[in-house]
């Protein structure tokens, strides 16, 4: 057997997993027909829908990592020729754009620097010029550590140019303020690794009545058999009409990681992430390393930071990992060699960690 090695898992996920998640993985697998998994099923979608701060019919949890999430998103609300706006200001802003192009999008970018968001008014003036049929922005830029707001008032002047939004909310699930309803975003897709503290493997979702209204209009087939929501909502539905057989193990962790999150209370949950993060920034600063993303949209689950000058960036985190067996993240894309990237995501996200990581960086870069 595969002996995984002890690590405190501070990169930009997955999170360290809690003994109750594993546990749960680890009971027997049934049928995915079975009465008592289909209303284990049901639960994940209630607990889901708490949340995602919604009352979505269609919550569910589609089976594959963020990825497919955001494939299953646009998949399904792209048809070939429609045209989105996309907000780019890091890598995820750039694979949506991919994965938009492929499912035939005509693909409009606004973009910022990385590390920064948008404003509200750079969206909508964007809308106005491009007059999309979707608009999809990051909320949580995992690759720069930037928080995009949203609103209310920003979903309203999107719908009112008769626009969907979707959001991507991968990092910022259970760690952050998500209100698909309050801000009015008809799609958004996350991950179970970061701020839920289960393994990755599945990617909870949900679609408003605008978006399963497209969805009801679509002229052509969705082009991914897997991911067609029309169909996998015949399974999580009451028809429960087999389609692809469930990752069963994945949904009892995904179900405990959901019950520890509810226990804690979101908004408790929220305090905590933010008041590490608060710990971590003070911690650093003294140590003389600053942010690199835009002040005041730091996003609290992912400290994006630099690497300070003479620090070798591989050598610093192989020591992280050898000597302390720690897991920072990488910069990515343009923050390659320039970031780091701490990640202090649910479970992850105690005081102990944040003085681990500070005295072994410390430690490290002699100060
Ligand atoms: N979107 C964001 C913001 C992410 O951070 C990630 C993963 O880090 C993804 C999408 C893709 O998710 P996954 O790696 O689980 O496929």
């Amino acid at each position: 057997m595969f002996h995984a090695p002890p690590r405190v898992l501070l990169g930009p996920g997955p999170s360290d997993v809690p003994a109750r998640v594993l546990l749960a993985m680890a009971q027997p697998t049934i049928g995915h027909l079975d009465p008592a998994f289909l209303q284990l099923m049901d639960g994940v979608r209630d607990k889901l829908r708490t949340v995602f701060a919604t009352n979505n019919a269609m919550t569910f949890a589609c089976s594959g990592t963020g990825s497919a999430g955001m494939e299953a998103m646009l998949a399904n609300l792209i048809e070939p020729g429609d045209k989105i706006l996309i907000g780019v200001n890091g890598v995820f802003g750039g694979r949506m754009v991919d994965c938009a192009s492929r499912c035939g999008a005509v693909v409009e970018k606004i973009e910022r620097p990385w590390g920064q968001v948008f404003t509200q008014e750079e969206i909508i003036e964007a809308v106005d010029r491009t007059r999309p049929a979707l608009v999809a922005l990051v909320n949580a830029e995992t690759s720069t550590g930037a928080h995009q707001p949203f609103s209310k008032e920003l979903g309203e002047a999107i719908h009112s140019r008769g626009a969907l939004l979707l959001m991507d909310c991968v990092t910022s699930l259970g760690g952050a303020p998500v209100k698909v309803d309050e801000w009015g975003v008809d799609a958004a897709f996350s991950g179970t690794q970061k701020c839920l503290s289960c393994p990755p493997g599945l990617s909870p979702m949900t679609f408003g009545p605008r978006a399963m209204e497209r969805l009801d209009a679509r002229k052509t087939k969705v082009q991914s058999w897997y991911l067609d929501v029309a169909m996998l909502k015949s399974y999580w539905g009451q028809e429960r009409v087999y389609h692809h057989t469930a990752p069963i193990n994945m949904l009892y962790a995904l179900d405990e990681a959901l019950n520890i999150a509810l226990e804690e209370g979101l908004e408790a949950r929220f305090a905590r992430h933010r008041a590490m993060h608060e710990l971590l920034r003070e911690g650093l600063s003294q140590l003389g390393i600053g942010y690199v993303s835009q002040e005041g949209f730091s996003l609290p689950m992912l400290n994006a930071i630099s690497i300070p000058e003479g620090a070798d960036d591989l050598a610093v985190r192989k020591r992280l990992l050898t000597e302390y067996s720690i897991e920072i993240g990488a910069g990515l894309g343009a923050f390659k060699g320039k970031a780091w990237r701490i990640g202090l995501m649910g479970n992850s996200a105690t005081k102990r960690n944040v003085a681990l990581v500070l005295a072994a960086l410390g430690e490290i870069l002699g100060r």
